[in-house]
């Protein structure tokens, strides 16, 4: 199947130029690639313009509230193994009101692949300031600048246990599918942190503005040098910074329990 095999007949109500387009199609592409069959594949999504996504691919997808696409993935994936279960949202909705799930899931190892549409904003709700907004910007739809410092994705997942941290750019379409196929294929708890220009409400991280800053890792980053790549502004590193095999939770629970593991695999 091609990227093209999973589109639906919903009408996009996304901005023209937004950078969800570019996540659509890199994660409708990725999928086709690992041949994950639209019968096994869930989507589930908070609240927010990204949560849309998951009228755009075929699947058994579910648009939940806000803040609460982990925890009703993780009863969709410890019930059905065989499932492949991925959630999409926002940082408002993931790192603010989901934010206690989003460190729960990096705790259990859970097999889930989490995609932040991050965008520094709540796009949906006319343009107020995200989690990952930098502390005294003021953006167009703000009366006054931000008064609250930013949380740094990657450092939260890695503080919480993810087993597979990422950062891409929402419009390198290329790199973020053969990223989030790589993603599909790690079992544990997954992370991609992606860069996604709102081109409504955020007039300050345009695409230009990531374009001067923005370069991809050489490599996976040692023990010495991880954090400081992680913490990195001015220059904004992509690609993949962590990445550990560990027992996930379903094979925790049935060691815990005596019972054999049956060593499902997604894909
Ligand atoms: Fe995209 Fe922003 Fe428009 Fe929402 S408001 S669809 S995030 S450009």
């Amino acid at each position: 199947m091609k990227g093209f095999d999973y589109k639906t007949d919903a009408w996009i109500q996304w901005c023209p130029g937004c950078g969800n387009y570019g996540i659509l199609t890199a994660l409708r592409n990725a999928i086709a690639e690992v041949e994950i069959d639209p019968k096994k594949l869930v989507i589930v999504s908070g609240i927010g313009c990204s949560s849309r996504i998951v009228y755009y691919i075929r699947g058994s997808n579910v648009h939940t509230i806000h803040g609460r696409a982990i925890p009703v993935a993780s009863g969709i994936k410890l019930a059905n193994p065989d499932l492949m279960v991925i959630v999409a949202g926002g940082d408002g909705d993931l790192l603010g009101i989901g934010a206690g799930h989003f460190v729960a899931l990096g705790r259990r190892n859970i097999d889930l692949k989490v995609l932040i549409h991050d965008n520094a904003v709540y796009g949906l709700t006319k343009g107020q300031a995200g989690p990952t907004l930098p502390s005294a910007v003021k953006l167009r739809a703000m009366n006054y600048p931000n008064s609250h410092e930013a949380l740094n994705p990657l450092l939260l997942a890695f503080a919480s246990g993810y087993t597979f941290i990422a950062r891409a750019f929402a419009y390198h379409v290329k790199p973020l599918k053969d990223l989030i196929k790589e993603v599909l294929m790690h079992r544990g708890s997954a992370v991609i942190d992606i860069l996604q220009p709102c081109v409504t409400y955020n007039d300050l991280m345009t695409r230009d503005w990531f374009e001067k800053r923005i370069y991809y890792l050489d490599s996976l980053p040692n023990e010495s040098e991880l954090l400081q790549k992680m913490k990195e502004v001015d220059r904004i590193p992509l690609g993949v910074f962590y990445k550990i095999e560990k027992e996930t939770f379903d094979q925790k629970i049935n060691s815990i329990m005596g019972r054999k593991n049956k060593g499902v695999r997604n894909v």
